[in-house]
Parts: structure tokens; sequence; C-alpha cells
């Protein structure tokens, strides 16, 4: 009686799996070998600057050329088109027309960090400091006493950029954001931890031994004839420039059994480079398959670079004008992944989660039927029917997923770039690996979901 009783239990009610149940001995492996790409990566691409540059370095290996437009595509031509260096689109040609529409995957290569102010550069008591201004959604007291690291450009007047990487080596120095020490802090722990750090008071020690010579700023005079043999550039140049501050930690594996990786930026390079890697592995498609690793998303997806932008639908028109079909069929045709990351349910903050509904560290691919705040504001709601489609595709090809809801109803809220997608007539659904920490200057996630991330967007893009 028992016996049927469980049958019953398990024909009627859903019952999520733990993803190590579920793979071979081979396919543990393959999530093995596939981190170790992803690792590499992440440590290389601090920025969206780098995270495009190291793509394209990848992708060109592997055959892809930039797109020119009105070049002849042909099935399995693999093309990208960068975009000003900070965002990048790569298609391979289906064998079916772009009027039936192409699958698509969108990733963000932009993460939180600390920009530079464009006038940064000051000395007070003699240390001199770069004054900042963060960039997405930071809590800012877990920037301060961490060891940073310096990613950006300078544009000079003449034309020309330079590159500035400080700090990435074992061997450079590093900088940091100092705090007060416990003894005099007593009116500094009565505060919020909002109130705690202002904006304004995150600002970055660069040195404190003064030029050898009379008269005042000595210390930042020293700090700008150090940048100036370094890259020859001049206080005035920071006008013109884009720096950033990230965390200087390398990417690792956590945990005794090394289940999971730490690092700066997973949101949400972890899901671009699933893209690239299954964009890479996507042989033959009969539907054109894109790849997008767009930024500005921390920041609203505004901008030339980011989803808003026209710089996709140029691309796509571009693409389909090749074709001979129309950009509008193209789109009510196509399919988009928006690959992103979701939070994953953390045990020591259980007060802010629903259980059934967050996603969980191991049980795959998060699937974000939708985002947004509150009532569900702003976000874009994907369809029952492409949930639909989404299970019968990854039942059907091993991919391990499951539901992904941010936190408790009326917690608090998010968006990605799913709606901008899905407004241009797009069907589109949010999907990505669970994070622990997201948007800390040290997050983690779990090796078995990043593969299972890269595999979802490999049968997507492969299926018929
Ligand atoms: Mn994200
Ligand atoms: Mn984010």
């Amino acid at each position: 009686m028992d016996e049927k009783k469980d049958e019953l239990r398990s024909k009627l009610f859903y019952e999520q799996k733990n993803g190590y149940d579920l793979i071979d001995t081979e396919e543990r492996l393959a999530v093995e070998d596939y981190c170790k790409g992803y690792m590499d990566y992440l440590n290389a691409s601090r920025m969206e600057r780098e995270a495009v540059a190291n793509a394209i370095a990848l992708a060109e290996e592997r055959g892809f050329v930039p797109f020119v437009p009105g070049m002849e595509l042909k099935p399995g031509d693999k093309i990208y088109k960068n975009n000003r260096g900070k965002a990048l689109m790569l298609a391979v040609i289906g064998r079916k027309s772009l009027g039936e529409g192409a699958v698509i995957a969108g990733a963000h290569v932009d993460s939180p960090r600390l920009d530079l102010k464009q006038v940064t550069l000051y000395e007070s008591d003699e240390m001199a400091y770069f004054k900042t201004h963060y960039y997405g959604g930071i809590k800012k007291y877990q920037w301060v006493t961490i060891p940073l690291e310096l990613h950006g450009v300078v544009a000079l007047k003449s034309g020309e950029v330079v590159n500035v990487v400080i700090g990435r080596e074992k061997d450079e120095p590093k900088f940091v954001i100092t705090d007060l020490l416990p003894h005099l802090a007593a009116d500094q722990m009565k505060k919020t931890m909002s109130e705690g750090f202002t904006g304004e008071g995150l600002n970055i020690l660069l040195g404190s031994a003064p030029y050898a010579d009379e008269g005042k700023d000595r210390v930042k005079l020293a700090v700008m004839s150090i940048l100036n043999d370094m890259y020859g550039i001049t206080e005035e140049d920071f006008l013109s420039a884009e720096l950033s501050a990230v965390p200087a930690f390398d990417v690792c594996e956590i945990g005794l059994d090394r289940s999971l990786i730490g690092g700066y930026g997973h949101d949400d390079r972890v899901c671009a480079y699933a893209e690239l890697k299954a964009i890479f592995d996507a042989e033959a498609p009969e539907r054109t398959c894109i790849c997008i690793l767009a930024d500005k998303e921390e920041i609203g997806s505004e901008g030339v670079s980011g989803m808003q932008s026209a710089a996709f639908d140029c691309f796509m028109e571009d693409l389909c004008e090749a074709q001979g079909v129309a950009l509008r069929r193209c789109f009510e045709n196509s399919f988009c992944l928006s690959a992103d990351v979701c939070n994953a349910f953390d045990p020591l903050y259980p007060e802010v989660s629903e259980k059934r509904s967050d996603s969980k560290i191991n049980y795959g691919m998060g699937i974000c039927k939708f985002t947004g705040a509150r009532g569900k504001s702003g976000t874009s709601d994907a369809s029952a029917e492409i949930v639909a489609y989404l299970r019968r595709l990854f039942d059907r090809e091993g991919v391990v997923w499951q539901m992904a809801e941010l936190g408790k109803v009326d917690q608090g809220g998010g968006g990605t770039i799913a709606k901008f997608m899905a407004n241009r007539n797009i069907d589109t659904i949010d999907a990505g690996v669970p994070v622990l920490s997201m948007h800390a200057p040290f997050e983690v996630v779990s090796k078995f979901d990043c593969y299972m991330t890269y595999k979802g967007v490999l049968k997507a893009y492969m299926d018929k």
C-alpha cells in the first residue's frame, strides 16, 4: 500500500534533485574541464573592455571574423561585431533563413565596481588618493580594506587610447580604501550599514612618499610622476579616462571539495562565458545563433553599449539584409535566453527567501519566468509557453535546471536585459547561474551550475 502511494507521489508531485545525483562520472569530468576555461577567462576579464577583448581573441582562434556590412553570409559562417570595445555580438549563420528567427543568448560583461571620478587625484595630509564614483549596486562597506587593482583606459587628446592595468600581476602594487580601527569606531558602529560608508568617502589610497622637492602636494606629485613614467599621462588626461578599481582577488576554487568558484564579477561573466563556449561549440546550427556580451546592464542597460542601444538592431538588420529578410520578421520568430545570474538560496540568510521558489546551489541552470519588484513591476514575464518549451528541450537534452525567483515577495527586486529584448518583439526568458553574495567583491557560484548553464545555452542554439 505504501509503495503504491509513493508511486502516486512521484507521478504527481514536482520534486527537485541535487544535480550531482543526476550526472555520471563522465559529465563530472566535463564540469571540471569547462570550469577551468571559465576560471581563466574570469581571471583575465575584470572590466567589460577586457571581457570583450578576451572573447574576441578566443573567437578568432575559432575562425570568427569581423562582420563587414554587405558581406555575403553562408550557413556555418562565423562573424562578430565589436561595439566600441565595450560590447560584443557574435553570430554563427544557420541553415534556415533569419526570417524563421534566430536563437539569441544575451549576457552582460559589466560588473559593480568603483569608477574613478574625472577629477580624481588629490593629496590630503601628505597622502595621495583617487576619488571614486561607484558603478552599479554595491554595499559600500564591502569595498573597504580589501586589495584593489586598477583597470581601464585613458583617451589622450591626440586620439591615442592608453590601456591601464595596475595590480593584476603578483609583483605589482595594489590599492586600498582604509577603515577606522574598532578602538575609535564607537560612533561609526552606531550607524546603519547604508550610512556607515558614504560614496564620497570611498577614496583610494595611492601613496605616501613625497617627491624630493620643495612646494605643495609633494606626494601627489610623486604619484603623478610615476603614472607619467608608466603611461605618459598627465593629471588633465584623467578628464577623458575610464579607470576603475576592482577587487584584486584571484579567481579560485572554494570548499574542501572544490565544488565552488570564488571570484570578482561572476555576475555576469559566468553567463557570458557560457554563451561564448556554447556558440563556439554550436556546429552547423539550423537557426542562426547570436551571442551578445552587453555592457551597462548594472546601470539599467542604458547608453550606446547597453542593451537598449540600437547597436543590436543595426547588427541584426545588417544580417537580415544579407538574406533579404525584414528585421521585424526575424525578431518576431526569434527566441532569446537572457543569460543572467540569479540569487542562490543562502542558508545563512533564509529570512529573505522563499525556499520553494529560490534557486539552489547545484540544482542547475536557474530559469526566471519573471524578475521585477513588488507586483512584478518592471519585468517582461515570459509566457507559460516559453517555459514549457524549455522544459521540453532541457528534459530531452539532459540539462539540469530549476525555477528561480528573486527572494520573498516584496523583499526587494531587480531586473536584467530581458525586458529590453522582449520589447523588441522577441520571446525572451531569463536563465542563468545561481550566485551567493551577488554584487560583492568576491562572489561564489557552483561549478555544476556553471556547466549546466553552458549546456542549456548550447542545447538552445542547436535545437531545430
Ligand atoms: Mn547580472
Ligand atoms: Mn548584477
